[in-house]
């Protein structure tokens, strides 16, 4: 890893990363794509060390509270965040300045932060996301290798339903020919439906995306397990950007009748509203009595 002292930190949606790479090592890496100009070797993490005080700036300048959100471009629990400890700081600045924070990830780190988390949602509200994509064990190390498998994340989403956290899975990506299944699905939702999310995830049922970076990686991953399918893939997708499941309508209505029956959302615009809608003072008085 190597540091740097970055120059901003929130977007103007309120999205922040404090590193820049990922060692998860997840097969299927959109991050890794060469439109993302990343000028280092994937795995050697950019760490802004400079985050928790770029962040206290920006929150101390905001007029108006609102979500903040981490996790779209790289985990925000890396191995390295264990010592580190730079996204914990930056939850102790959304905590004191009384912002809400929305965070996906893969890690059970998360749980090391439950203290803060606790504080944010009892004064505003967070949310805790999970990536679910694989029931089966096995395979799940192999697509998303050097992080805890879908089984333990499981167990983290029940410690958040104990402590009255919400929390969100994103079931995706669905991989075509090799977990976009109705067993797959099946087990990641029942798992869902006993941790009680509030919602699940999904684009259309299933697919994922490849470009220029993230493919080359992705077939690499699939010559090691499954010498035929690269073929398979050119095949069936050529170089397109969005490669849908060939089960996407089946996948898609087992969700949609799942969430349906269990008052789970899974339409992706209630979701993000969801998500980025922050408590009024009257919806966090109504929380605290
Ligand atoms: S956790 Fe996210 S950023 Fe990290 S390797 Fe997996 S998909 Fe990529």
């Amino acid at each position: 890893m190597h540091f740097v002292s970055a120059k901003g930190i929130l977007s103007p949606k309120g999205g922040f990363n404090v590193y820049r790479g990922c060692t998860h090592g997840c097969i299927y890496c959109d991050s890794r794509s060469e439109c993302y100009n990343i000028n280092h070797a994937f795995e050697d993490i950019e760490v802004k060390q400079n985050a928790p005080e770029l962040m206290e700036d920006a929150l101390r300048r905001k007029r108006t509270k609102c979500m903040i959100s981490t996790g779209a471009m790289c985990d925000p629990y890396l191995h390295c965040e264990r010592e580190l400890k730079i996204t914990r700081r930056c939850l102790e600045v959304a905590e004191k300045y009384g912002f809400g924070v929305c965070l996906l990830t893969k890690s059970d780190l998360i749980l090391r932060d439950m203290d803060i988390i606790q504080k944010i949602n009892s004064n505003t509200k967070f949310v805790a996301q999970m990536t679910l994509t694989t029931f089966d064990e096995e395979l799940c190390r192999f697509v998303e290798p050097n992080v805890c498998t879908t089984r333990r994340r499981y167990e983290v989403l029940k410690e958040f339903q104990h402590e009255h956290i919400p929390t969100v899975v994103w079931l995706t990506p669905l991989l075509p020919f090799i977990n976009d299944t109705v067993e797959n699905v099946k087990g990641i939702l029942d798992y869902c439906i006993d941790a009680g999310v509030k919602g699940v995830l999904t684009f259309d049922g299933g697919g994922m995306t490849l470009r220029k970076g993230d493919r080359e990686y992705y077939y690499a991953a699939l010559d090691r397990r499954f010498p035929n399918l690269r073929k398979k893939y050119e095949e069936t997708y050529g170089d397109a950007y969005e490669l849908p499941s060939p089960n996407a309508e089946q996948l898609f209505s087992l969700i949609e009748t799942q969430c349906e029956s269990h008052g789970i959302m899974y339409k992706p615009h209630d979701i993000f509203s969801y998500l980025n809608e922050f408590p009024s003072t009257s919806q966090q008085l109504s929380l605290d009595i």
